[in-house]
Order: structure tokens, then C-alpha cells, then sequence
């Protein structure tokens, strides 16, 4: 669904991005780690085109859609206002439009809240409605900057059974950057470590999304963060 092929990109004379090589095929879940400032954002930007300066190539097939860290909802929004944004760019019937909003809320469990503003909801609600703005339109690749981490450990693991969930049913390719090794390994078919702009290592999880995760994944990670 998604390739990047020795991507370059500097800022001013600093070089970020040194001929990354990454690709996230249809329907896989691909985890971004490395160390803070190791280019993770960098390569989502370019992949979400929220930055096209870029050297190498660059291959999307459909529509990509972003979610960050901290939920950027408009507060003067409803939770279905927001939502609805993500249907922009789809020439669709205003009709339709409110049946899509609502049918995703209801899949990300906020159906009760279509019409809460942002401010009124938990760190973890407002991560569900910007995940609903996301998914509303369909994306075939979802791009996911710490989604979860400034959520507490167990509204984290509700998140991430939240976004299997969504996976299993939607089909999207996903990629995820983290700093969380764990969760990498948890969600992943694949784990990539980002080291001096490049993929340093590639790790292959044998049996994804398994209950116990085979400790050699994360210790292997581990030698190469
Ligand atoms: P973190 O884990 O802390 O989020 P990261 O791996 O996502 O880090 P990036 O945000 O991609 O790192 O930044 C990589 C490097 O590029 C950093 O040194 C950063 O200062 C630099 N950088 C990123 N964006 C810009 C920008 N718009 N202008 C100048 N430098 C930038
Ligand atoms: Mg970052």
C-alpha cells in the first residue's frame, strides 16, 4: 500500500532521512521505533504528504489518514462535527454524511458522545474521535504518530484492542511509530528500527498479535535502538 525508497530529506544542512527504505504492504500493521529525533515523524509526514521535500521516491496506493499524539479536534466542534471533517474531500449527500459519522462513532464506542465538544471528553475519548475522523473516509492506510502514549497504561491497552479490532474489520494497512518497544511488538507484523535516517534492523514478529509475544523480538529490537 505504501513505499518509501531511499527517502533523503535534510533540514537545512542537517541531514534526517539518509536513504530510508520502508514499505507497508496492503492490510499490514508495520511499527516506526527509534531513538527521539531519529527521523520517525519525519518518514509519517512524508508518507501522510504533509511534506513533499523530499529526495527518492515516494509510492502511495489510495488515500493515507493521520492521527498524532495529542488529539488536534477544533474545540468549537461537536465530536460529530469533527468527525464529519474527515469526509472533506467525498462528494457525498449530507444525509449520508451524518449516517457515516454516526456509524464510525459508534464503532470507536462514542456513540453517546456525537455531541460532546473536545473539551468535555477523557484523554482516551478524544484519541477515539480522532481516530473516528481518521477512519470515517476510509483510508486504505492509516498513519499513527505515539497515538497512545500520553494515555495511562490501561486506557492504552483498551486502545490498542480498539484498533485491532478496527483492523481486523476495516483491513487498512497501519503505520505505527512509537517509542513503546512492547507495544510495537504487540500490534505488529513487522518492527522496523530507525538508526542515522536509515532502517537499521527489520524485525519479523512469527506469530502476530499473539497473547505472549516471543521475548526474543524485543531483545532483538532492543540491540539495534
Ligand atoms: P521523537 O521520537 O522525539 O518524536 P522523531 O524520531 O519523530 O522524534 P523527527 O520529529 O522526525 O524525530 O525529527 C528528526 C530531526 O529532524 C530532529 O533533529 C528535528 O529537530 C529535525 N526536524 C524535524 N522537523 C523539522 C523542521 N520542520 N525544521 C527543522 N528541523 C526539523
Ligand atoms: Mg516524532
Amino acid at each position: 500500500a505504501a513505499l518509501l525508497e531511499d527517502v533523503t530529506r535534510s533540514f537545512g544542512a542537517t541531514p534526517v532521512l539518509r536513504g530510508l527504505d520502508l514499505r507497508i504492504g496492503a492490510g499490514e500493521i508495520v511499527s516506526l521505533i527509534g531513538r527521539s529525533g531519529s527521523g520517525k515523524s519525519t518518514a509519517l509526514r512524508l508518507l501522510a504528504g504533509l511534506d513533499d521535500d523530499a529526495g527518492g521516491r515516494i509510492l502511495l496506493s489510495g488515500n493515507p489518514s493521520v492521527v498524532f499524539q495529542s488529539p488536534s479536534l477544533l474545540p468549537w466542534r461537536t465530536v460529530a462535527g469533527n468527525v464529519a471533517h474527515g469526509l472533506n474531500q467525498i462528494d457525498i449527500s449530507p444525509a449520508e454524511k451524518a449516517e457515516r459519522v454516526a456509524g464510525t462513532l459508534a464503532e470507536v464506542g462514542l456513540g453517546e458522545h456525537s455531541g460532546a465538544y473536545p473539551g468535555e471528553l477523557s484523554g482516551g475519548q478524544a484519541q477515539r474521535a480522532s481516530l473516528a475522523r481518521a477512519l470515517v473516509g476510509a483510508p486504505e492506510l492509516l498513519l499513527l504518530d505515539e497515538p497512545f502514549s500520553a494515555l495511562d497504561a490501561i486506557t492504552r491497552h483498551t486502545m490498542h484492542g480498539l484498533l485491532l479490532s478496527l483492523w481486523r474489520h476495516h483491513g487498512f494497512g497501519i503505520l505505527l511509530v512509537t517509542h513503546d518497544v512492547d507495544e510495537a511488538v504487540a500490534l505488529s507484523d513487522r518492527v522496523d528500527v530507525l538508526v542515522d535516517g536509515r532502517v537499521a534492523h527489520s524485525e519479523r514478529i512469527d506469530s502476530p498479535r499473539a497473547e505472549e509475544p516471543d521475548p526474543r523480538h524485543k531483545a532483538h529490537l532492543l540491540e539495534h535502538l
